[in-house]
């Protein structure tokens, strides 16, 4: 049995006056009018516990899109047992049987219930609907597809057998529960933590972000639609601590499949430390945190589509990508003319809800986001190292606005230069032409993170200078491009130093994480 590899779902542009722009609308409409009640997934059953969350619309936080039930140490503990019970006959299924149910969720998604995911992404995480279409449409059906095609590719691999002697690997799964933790940017990545584990057969307890239940609730409906078996992925959001903390010691803990904060995974693993005598495995711990990642531009760069990859790398859903661009080293000699072309862009980027298709940026996700990333701003805006030459307004009287704003600054070591924001803030630094070499290694020194980057050179001799004394500064490093927008099957995603464990999402690498192999040897 094998599959041919699949190719990436084509992205639909929306333009004024198409089909799918009168639907999504349409939909839009829809789950605004529509008010939810969601609950927990348990072993294939809602549950509802009555400690209620709320969603609701970044650029209108006056509005409920739902309220969502949330897990405690009970249901934490159903969770688990559901788990175990669904584990063997999941395991023991035909593989071919399993990844057929992601493959139809993956048909679905791009058929049926594209307008209702990108929808729900747009309302509850704030994206326009080019961002949503790229995110909840086509890089989730790529995880699921791609990743359904890798799965096959592992199972074939086989070690050789001798004329008297077979040998056989069996791709065993992890023997006890993953748990799935998503971040609220991406339904994709919402989607794929999950799901890539439960594809080789593991059970999972997924918890999403609580500022994305809304669509990760909806790709759980869909996982339940294409046929998933009961049990094989719990879905039990709620608040990080409550949830985190009775799953991480529980024996059965087999695997975390984690996107999120630095901190909150550093925390994960310090608790897994302390638990580590209860757990009869160790567990797997594959995690994609934050990033501080660069564009850095050489002066036989070509300024035009730098300033392109400034601009989408930084801005694009409102930096809200552990990718997105915010440091920048601009060499002297290009200054003058970068600045110019990239004010007069600022000028043109419309700012506003996503309802309204021209708009470019659209709300930060939450009250807590607005409040970091407006004090970031503040921060420049009090010291005499920096300067905001562009952007630099923020207003959250009814939905969580910041304006794109770029700094710059005269201290590389900035506190905007080191330090993750996640939000639309881009900035600056100028070097003398001459240092080149000098400042690729403050380039690297200058954060913890490592996740992308990006050099913009036509000099051939500049870019291998670059690749090679940034080496470790970017799992995923780019030339002549923005540093986002990774495409399963192409970019494999990942990061290491402070950026995560670099098990590279999209590609056959994360998977074999989730597969426990027995050696069989027999005699003849
Ligand atoms: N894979 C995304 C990209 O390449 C970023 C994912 C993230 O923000 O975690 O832009």
């Amino acid at each position: 049995f094998s599959i041919d590899p699949p190719v990436n779902e084509p992205v639909l542009e929306y333009r004024p006056g198409s089909d799918e722009r009168a639907r999504i609308q349409d939909e839009l409409q829809r789950l605004r009018n529509t008010p939810l009640e969601i609950p927990l997934i348990i072993g294939g059953r809602p549950v509802k516990t009555g400690n209620l969350g709320r969603c609701v619309v970044p650029h209108d936080h006056g509005h409920q899109l739902a309220v969502f039930h949330q897990a405690g140490e009970k249901e934490v503990a159903m969770a688990i047992e559901a788990a175990a019970s669904a584990a063997g006959k999941w395991a023991a299924m035909d593989w071919g049987d399993r990844l057929a149910i992601f493959n139809r969720a993956a048909d679905l998604i791009a058929g049926p219930r594209r307008m209702t995911l990108a929808a729900a992404t747009m309302l509850g995480q704030g994206k326009n609907v080019y961002q949503a279409e790229i995110d909840a449409a086509c890089e989730i059906v790529d995880f699921l597809r791609f990743n359904a095609f890798y799965a096959t590719e592992i199972y074939r691999q086989q070690p050789r057998s001798g004329p008297a002697e077979w040998n056989h690997l069996e791709y065993r799964p992890l023997e006890g529960f993953v748990f799935a933790v998503s971040p609220f940017n991406f339904t994709a990545i919402g989607g794929n933590l999950p799901s890539a584990p439960a594809m080789l057969g593991n059970t999972v307890l997924w918890k999403p972000a609580s500022s994305a239940v809304f669509s990760a609730w909806m790709l759980m409906e869909i996982f339940m639609e294409a046929g998933l078996p009961p049990g094989v992925i719990n879905f039990i959001p709620g608040p990080g601590a409550q949830v985190g903390h009775p799953v991480l010691a529980s024996p059965q803990l087999a695997g975390i499949h984690f996107t999120g904060s630095t901190t909150v995974f550093q925390n994960m693993w310090k608790t897994v430390a302390e638990n580590l005598g209860r757990y009869r495995t160790y567990p797997r711990i594959v995690g994609e945190t934050g990033g501080k990642d660069f564009i850095f531009v050489h002066p036989s760069a070509e300024t035009e589509a730098v300033v392109t990859a400034l601009i989408r790398g930084a801005f694009e859903y409102q930096g809200q990508k552990c990718s997105a661009a915010s440091r920048a080293y601009l060499p002297e000699s290009l200054w003058p003319q970068i600045r110019e072309k990239l004010t007069a862009a600022m000028g043109t980027i419309k700012v506003g809800p996503p309802e309204n298709f021209e708009n470019f940026v659209n709300a930060v996700i939450d009250r807590a986001a607005f409040d970091t990333i407006s004090g970031y701003i503040d921060h420049a805006r009090q010291h005499e190292a920096a300067e905001i030459i562009a952007g630099g307004g923020c207003d959250r009287s009814s939905g969580y606005f910041i304006e794109p704003t770029v700094i710059l600054t005269t201290d590389p070591r900035f506190k905007t230069m080191e330090e993750e924001i996640f939000g639309p803030v881009l900035t600056l630094y100028v070097y003398a032409d001459d240092a080149f070499e000098e400042t690729l290694d403050l380039c690297d020194r200058t954060s913890p993170y490592a996740l992308t980057g990006a050099i913009f050179a036509r000099d051939r001799a500049a870019v291998g200078t670059a690749r090679r004394r940034l080496v470790n500064a970017a799992g995923n490093f780019y030339i002549n491009d923005k540093p986002t927008g990774a495409v399963v099957g192409r970019q494999p995603f990942g990061g290491a130093r402070a950026s995560g464990t670099n098990d590279k999402a999209g590609s056959i690498l994360n998977l074999y994480r989730w597969v426990s192999p027995r050696t069989i040897k027999e005699n003849f």
